[in-house]
């Protein structure tokens, strides 16, 4: 570890030690002849036991490992800010992608060599300790939900990792109960080795480019890094802010002042319960549809799981997972996150399969747990704090996260996935930091 003022020089400066990060930070130092800088906004303490406890979202204002990015829809757009990144703060939901969502991936993300990196994280004894739900934890709701839905739609085997279009079961990035973050999991075994240094509370402003199109290092208020590459890990809205920052003609920022990205919309269902529910975990259970849908089964209220929010009602969302465009736009400070309406067809898709959850609370299975009369749809959908895709693969990068245009400077975080998958990014990001960082330490 060392201090955020000077200069320092190294091969590779990697910019954020979140889900991504860390697990670059451990593979390229893995050789010691090449000199790794790994700068962190967050502080250099890892989350103590509450903060790291499944059953709750260290994610309030004024939370000690994450940062708030402002919004147009009035919600707030979190961030970890931590050893962990996102990792140390999120739900723990671990699910691959679907096969056929990396159809649309550059050459050279075939299937074998995704399944394998994927393994890595969540097969057995993978890195991330991932397991299933236990029935235990699924609470009531999970319960029901399951067994609504079991009879009339697939249902994933609990030992397999790949999702099915039908029900899953979630597997989580745990401890037993507590979250295990890509810090455990990739940057406490690396932290020892003399040739990685750390830096933290190291906000990082811009990139040190020359003529346009050469990045040399990072500037981060009194301190500069000159590194052979720089490798942006800031995660989509700390990278999309360090871009736009900077004076690079790959992105022109003079021009537009913001990129697009994508998010994953969705519409809550919600309803009163009966008797209060159990504390648990976020999210136990989920099902995957035929028309890209996630439908999600959220244990309790959300007032339940992040300090200072206030109480509102427990909710099933219908969430759309391959289409809702979003803009990250410069602001003085930092990033804001502006939206456009999701299409109409995506629209459409999520009004009908709001119905649908409409007619699960209103059945038997659920009698015991929903008052009658209670549920509601949203009239305008929410967003999942996923924002993805502002310099995707293929089209503003190559394969490997190397920015098209520019010399020294490479992205890998969820700003490249190229598309949306079925499920959550946390795994598929880890997924990719995986095979780039294997591929990148062989060079
Ligand atoms: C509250 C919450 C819950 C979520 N729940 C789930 C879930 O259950 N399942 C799921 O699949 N996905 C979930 N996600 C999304 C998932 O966690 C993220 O998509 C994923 O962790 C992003 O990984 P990343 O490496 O791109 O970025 P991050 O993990 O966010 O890492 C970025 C790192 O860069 C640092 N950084 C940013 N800017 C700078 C800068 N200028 N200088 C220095 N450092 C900087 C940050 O502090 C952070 O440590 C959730 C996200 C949030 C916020």
């Amino acid at each position: 570890m060392t201090s955020s003022s000077g200069s320092l020089r190294a091969d590779v400066v990697i910019v954020g030690a979140g889900s991504a990060g860390c697990v670059l930070a451990e593979k390229l130092s893995r050789d010691d002849s090449r000199s790794v800088v790994l700068l962190e906004r967050g502080p250099a303490s890892l989350p103590g036991p509450a903060d790291r406890d499944l059953r709750r979202l260290p994610i309030h204002d004024g939370a000690p490992y994450a940062v708030r990015h402002e919004t147009d829809l009035g919600l707030a757009a979190p961030r970890g800010a931590a050893l962990g990144g996102s990792s140390a703060v999120n739900g723990g939901y671990f699910l691959r992608w679907h096969p056929g969502d990396f159809a649309s991936w550059p050459t050279g993300w075939d299937l074998e060599t995704v399944a394998a990196a994927y393994e890595e994280l969540d097969g057995p004894g993978g890195t991330m300790g991932v397991e299933p739900v236990s029935d235990d934890e699924l609470g009531d709701a999970g319960a029901a939900f399951e067994r609504y839905w079991s009879p009339r739609a697939d249902v994933r085997a609990a030992e397999d990792r790949w999702p099915v279009t039908g029900v899953n079961r979630v597997v989580m990035n745990r401890t037993g109960p507590t979250r295990r973050s890509a810090a455990d999991a990739y940057l406490a075994t690396a932290l020892s080795r003399p040739n990685l240094v750390l830096v933290p509370d190291c906000p990082v402003g811009r990139l040190e480019v020359v003529r346009g199109r050469t990045v040399t290092g990072v500037r981060a208020g009194q301190l500069t890094v000159t590194a052979g590459e720089v490798i942006l890990a800031a995660g989509t809205l700390g990278t999309a802010g360090i871009l736009l920052r900077s004076e690079l003609e790959a992105i022109d920022p003079a021009r537009t002042g913001q990129l697009a990205a994508g998010e994953h919309r969705g519409l809550a269902v919600s309803y009163r319960r009966r008797s209060p529910a159990d504390p648990g975990v976020v999210l136990p259970t989920v099902l995957h549809t035929d028309d890209d849908l996630e439908i999600r089964c959220y244990r309790d209220d959300f007032a339940s799981f992040i300090d200072g929010v206030p109480p509102s009602r427990p909710m099933v969302e219908v969430t759309a997972m391959r289409s809702a465009p979003m803009r990250i736009v410069a602001t003085p400070t930092g990033v804001r996150l502006e939206f456009d309406d999701p299409d109409p067809a995506t629209t459409a898709t999520m009004g009908e399969g709001a119905q649908r959850v409409v007619e699960m609370l209103r059945a038997p299975e659920f009698a015991d747990i929903v008052v009658p009369g209670s549920v509601t749809v949203a009239s305008r959908p929410g967003f999942s704090q996923h924002a993805w895709g502002s310099m995707p693969m293929g089209t503003r990068t190559d394969w490997l996260g190397g920015v098209y245009g520019t010399h020294g400077l490479r992205i890998v975080d969820g700003s490249v996935l190229p598309s949306g998958g079925h499920s959550g990014p946390h795994a598929t990001i880890m997924m990719m930091a995986c095979r780039i960082g294997d591929l990148l330490a062989a060079r």
